[in-house]
């Protein structure tokens, strides 16, 4: 996994006439190898705070830092070459391709990666190596949802970032998935930051982020967590 600082991050919106402060003065300091949960009312900025920390959005001003790579400092293709080594992305959308296998869907989250995981190991791992040639109509949301984390995973990312991962699936499933990400922070190590309302949540993120009208207005360490028997 990977480090994650940010030190005074602003992130405004203009839609129309209207504009919109995503995040504010947002300053967070995320040691390596932890789960962390974003939690807050919608439209207080969690999404925002994933997508500039994941490269996907630029921010206005501030700095964020993560491993050794200063996301300001890089110019467009650098920051792509960034999120495609060393960021995975889990939507609540899955997000898979519909004319493509579950495998072809998982090879899509390929692309530079230089260390990455067996097709067969990561399909296993997520209990889908049965159904790889199956196309995302003929499963159940909790299996496209598994296809998705596989397909965040293949490459072997440095972080994990997950915009309401469990917000379409059932109890019983998303608490599954759940317990799957963290799996994939102990096994590999990984980073793991989870916008989330699942309950079960509380159970295994070492750090609290909350936010509020896009500031971060609290972040502590979870005292509720579970130690792994
Ligand atoms: P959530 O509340 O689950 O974070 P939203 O429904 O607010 O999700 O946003 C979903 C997506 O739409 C996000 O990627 C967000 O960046 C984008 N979005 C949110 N609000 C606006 C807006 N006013 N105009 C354009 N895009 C938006
Ligand atoms: P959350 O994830 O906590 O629901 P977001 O980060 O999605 O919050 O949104 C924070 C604020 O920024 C909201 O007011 C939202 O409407 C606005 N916003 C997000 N994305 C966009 C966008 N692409 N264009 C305009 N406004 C946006």
């Amino acid at each position: 996994g990977m480090t994650i600082f940010a030190d005074q991050v602003n992130k405004t919106y203009q839609s129309g006439e209207v504009t919109v402060k995503a995040l504010r003065n947002a300053s967070l300091e995320i040691p390596d190898n932890k789960i962390v949960t974003i939690l807050g009312p919608s439209g207080s900025g969690k999404s925002t705070l994933l997508n500039v920390i994941g490269g996907i959005d630029r921010y206005d001003s501030g700095s964020i830092k993560v491993g050794e790579t200063v996301l300001e400092d890089l110019k467009e293709r650098k920051l792509t070459d960034y999120r495609r080594k060393y960021v995975g992305f889990i939507f609540q959308q899955y997000n898979l391709i519909p004319t493509l296998t579950v495998e072809e869907n998982v090879e899509v989250g390929l692309e530079l990666s230089q260390q990455p995981l067996e097709m067969k190991d990561i399909l296993q791992k997520v209990d889908m190596w049965d159904k790889k040639a199956k196309f995302p109509y003929q499963l159940s949301g909790g299996e496209q949802q598994r296809v998705a984390i596989a397909r965040a995973l293949i490459k072997n990312p440095e972080i994990l970032l997950c915009d309401e991962p469990t917000g379409a699936l059932d109890e019983e499933t998303g608490k599954n998935i759940l317990k799957l990400l963290k799996f994939v922070n102990e096994q590999y190590g990984t980073t793991v930051l989870i916008i989330t309302h699942n309950q079960g949540i509380g159970e295994m993120a070492h750090y609290v982020i909350r936010m509020k009208s896009g500031e971060i207005v609290e972040s502590y360490e979870n005292e509720e967590r579970l130690d792994p028997e």
